[in-house]
């Protein structure tokens, strides 16, 4: 039953009001000073963000360090404390500073897990004013000046990726699965729908198993980011489409081993729709090898659709931007800015290098993009998305890039991949210390290895003891270090991993942090050795 036949039905059942509806008690007064926009809207923001700031600093003093000690279950009771509470006028102040303290901080030199930025404060500030104003992007009249804004960043940022800004067409997303999505859906529309005749955006994926229609098959590496699969369930494919290509030691794809898995699916008479090559994979930035994905990729009719939400962030460095070399030749791309972007999240972005791809994603809403509104000048971003309500995500990304210029967000990427290159020397000097490969962008895969000659080769033992310190680093509040484990089967696979992406961060804070590791290692490799002689 809906809330409205509720309604009605309770109506009926009730018996007649004896009161007039002038006898209703008026609503108490809306504040003045409720709303972030209009004429009073600063005014009412100035005292909010002063309690902000003060609560973001005195939740981080008591923090005291990258992330508060404790185990999960503590910080889950102090958030109920907090969240039943009696509300109030105080509840900002209360709420933020429990946010703060309760948060893994990026900003920390300790907080190096995931490809979790520090966000610029000079985004998060303009985050602000787009919250403040809450532009939609899916009708220009909700978002007249960001609307336009988004086109221009977009051909930049086509550009940037070497298509031809004017032919070229993209959209600001939540982030790389949203965008993997996205170049998915439009390759099996694209490439699916002249296989068999047909727009699939209307009929539906073919039966393959019924029909006797060729299998969709995309092909990406054993370390292609999982949302490429997810991607393949969600697009009526299946998960099993994707061929898991072999990879390198490094976690790059064998492009030998790509060529014949494509073989193979043609002889076996199945369609090869996508080429998903990852530009730095999450663990290690690894690289696929661009141009022989596209080559391969353009042999089969298939499309190639480049995940870089993270490896793109080399573009803006003049050091590493050749690593990405052929990523024009992608039908479409991933990237995200809020990974090496310092961006606060959302900041995905999706490009196609020619827009007439994105046909099958068009859509009309008369209250939205009507096609007389369309004809008199008013342009509509809707029918590039897969969300209706949109946030300004291209604001902050925007300043950004006028702030600090390509250079100086180079700078900032170049920064961390020295860390990363520091760590990896720290680590080779060190005998308890084993790097997994040298650091492509900003990423740093590593082990502990146990000093108790007991413990020596017993690969169970070793996986244990690195997952174990990484917690008890948690536990402590002490260090936020990633935690992976190596394609493959068996143990030994377990790694730890540093994702540094704090440009603040120095060489010395990163031999400390490796230094943590080292006496957390040594703390479980006894404490193991204990448990087996009882
Ligand atoms: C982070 C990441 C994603 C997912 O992106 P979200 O922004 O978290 O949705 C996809 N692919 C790669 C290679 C990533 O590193």
């Amino acid at each position: 039953m809906t809330p409205t036949s509720d309604l009605r039905d309770a109506a009926v059942a009730d018996p007649p009001r004896a009161d007039p509806p002038s006898a209703v008690a008026p609503p108490a007064p809306v504040p003045a000073d409720a709303l972030s926009g209009g004429p009073r809207g600063a005014d009412a923001l100035e005292p909010l963000l002063r309690t902000v700031l003060g609560a973001l600093a005195e939740g981080a003093v008591r923090r005291g360090g990258p992330i508060a000690a404790g185990r999960p279950a503590e910080l889950a009771g102090l958030v109920a404390r907090e969240f039943d509470a009696p509300g109030g006028e105080d509840a900002l102040h209360r709420l933020t500073e429990l946010l703060a303290h309760g948060s893994a901080d990026p900003a920390d030199p300790s907080c190096a897990a995931h490809l979790h930025c520090p966000p610029l404060a000079v985004a998060v500030a303009a985050d602000l004013a787009v919250s403040a104003l809450n532009p939609s992007q899916d009708s220009w009249d909700q978002a007249p000046a960001a609307t336009s804004l988004e086109t221009l960043l977009l051909e930049e940022l086509a550009q940037l990726v070497g298509y031809d800004p004017a032919e070229a067409a993209g959209v600001l997303t939540s982030g790389g699965t949203e965008s993997n999505l996205m170049g998915l859906m439009l390759a099996r529309d694209r490439v699916l729908g002249r296989a068999t005749s047909g727009r699939i955006e209307l009929g539906g994926v073919p039966g393959w198993k019924l029909d006797g229609t060729p299998r969709p098959r995309i092909f990406a590496s054993e370390a292609a980011h999982f949302s490429v699969r997810r991607a393949a369930a969600l697009l009526g494919l299946g998960e099993e489409a994707v061929v898991t290509v072999p990879v390198d030691s490094t976690l790059r794809m064998d492009p030998e081993a790509l060529a014949a898995a494509l073989d193979t699916a043609v002889r076996r008479g199945e369609l090869p729709v996508a080429v998903a090559a990852t530009a730095g994979t999450t663990d290690t930035g690894a690289i696929d090898p661009l141009r022989e994905c596209a080559a391969l990729a353009d042999r089969h009719g298939a499309w190639l659709h480049v995940d870089a939400a993270y490896g793109g962030g080399a573009l803006l460095s003049d050091r590493l931007a050749p690593l990405l070399d052929g990523i024009a030749l992608a039908d479409s791309v991933s990237l995200d800015w809020h990974k090496l972007g310092w961006q606060p999240a959302a900041a995905g972005v999706f490009l196609v290098r020619r827009a007439e791809t994105y046909a099958s994603l068009a859509r009309r809403a008369a209250y939205l993009n009507p096609a007389d509104d369309e004809e008199a000048g008013y342009p509509s971003l809707l029918g590039l998305s897969l969300r209706t309500t949109r946030r300004a995500d291209a604001f902050k990304i925007a300043v950004t890039l006028r702030t600090l210029g390509r250079a100086g967000l180079g700078r900032l990427v170049d920064t961390c991949h020295d860390l990363a290159r520091s760590a990896a020397e720290t680590a080779r000097a060190h005998p308890q210390l084993e790097p997994h490969c040298e650091p492509v962008l900003t990423a740093f895969v590593f082990r502990y290895l146990p000093e108790d000659p007991r413990l020596a080769g017993r690969a169970d033992a070793i996986d244990t003891i690195n997952a174990r310190l990484r917690r008890g680093l948690l536990r402590a509040g002490r260090a936020v270090v990633g935690r992976t484990e190596l394609p493959g089967d068996g143990p030994g696979r377990v790694r730890l991993k540093l994702t540094l992406l704090n440009p603040h961060t120095t060489p010395a804070d990163v031999a400390g942090l490796l230094a943590t590791v080292v006496t957390a290692g040594r703390a479980e490799e006894e404490a193991l050795l204990r448990g087996e002689a009882q």
